[in-house]
């Protein structure tokens, strides 16, 4: 998958996470103060026109153009975390076009790359137990499509399973049990995002 087919896909997740806005934010609500829905709708509308100006060559361009735009507009902790997520997908994605191998590299990366900025791991109920799994269910693709798809398959069950979780980090911390019982908004967006680059 070229540079551009990438980009078209970036777009759709664009598309799926300003659709998304309300239900993001009802999200965070919930168990934080809110704002992830804006924030997230924010920085993929700077994604939209990174993305259009930019006319990235490779995939790994345009993870880094997504990620720098990211980081560049969207507040709060998300900006951080989704910005570095970016940046990580497009140091794993390597110089060519993607295949199963280098887009399960990407998103290991991504992971890793949110994991070493914030220091959260898996089940403190953030992105990373959406993250993670979505990461390593690619080890077992056969094709890049059957890695899309798996992906954003295991995005969608590990945001479900942070329902169960204690927030052990972020806003949500503070909640403690409270906090169970509720999704995790940007698990649930990584879900979303995922799902739309598959498509
Ligand atoms: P804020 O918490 O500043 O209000 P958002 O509401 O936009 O920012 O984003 C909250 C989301 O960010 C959480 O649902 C969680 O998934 C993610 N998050 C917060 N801190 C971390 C972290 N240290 N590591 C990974 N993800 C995190
Ligand atoms: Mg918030």
């Amino acid at each position: 998958m070229n540079g551009a087919e990438v980009t078209r896909r970036l777009l759709a997740a664009a598309d799926a996470i300003e659709a998304a806005q309300e239900d993001l934010g009802a999200a965070d609500r919930a168990i934080g103060d809110g704002d992830h829905g804006a924030g997230m709708a924010r920085a993929f509308a700077a994604v939209r026109k990174a993305l259009a100006e930019k006319q990235p060559a490779t995939p790994a361009e345009a993870f880094k153009t997504t990620g720098m735009a990211i980081l560049s507009s969207a507040g709060g902790a998300s900006g951080a975390v989704f910005g570095s997520y970016f940046m990580g997908l497009a140091k794993g994605a390597g110089s060519g076009d993607l295949t199963a191998e280098t887009f399960g590299a990407a998103l290991k990366e991504g992971a890793s790359a949110v994991s070493a900025r914030g220091g959260a791991k898996p089940g403190q109920k953030t992105m990373l137990d959406a993250a993670f799994p979505a990461a390593e269910t690619c080890a077992g693709a056969e094709t890049l499509f059957d890695a899309l798809s798996r992906s954003a398959i295991a995005a969608e069950q590990g945001a479900q399973a942070t329902i169960g979780m204690i927030a052990t980090t972020g806003k949500a911390k503070t909640l403690g049990e409270r906090s169970i019982g509720h999704i995790d908004p940007g698990a649930k967006s990584l879900a979303i995002i995922l799902r739309a680059f598959r498509a």
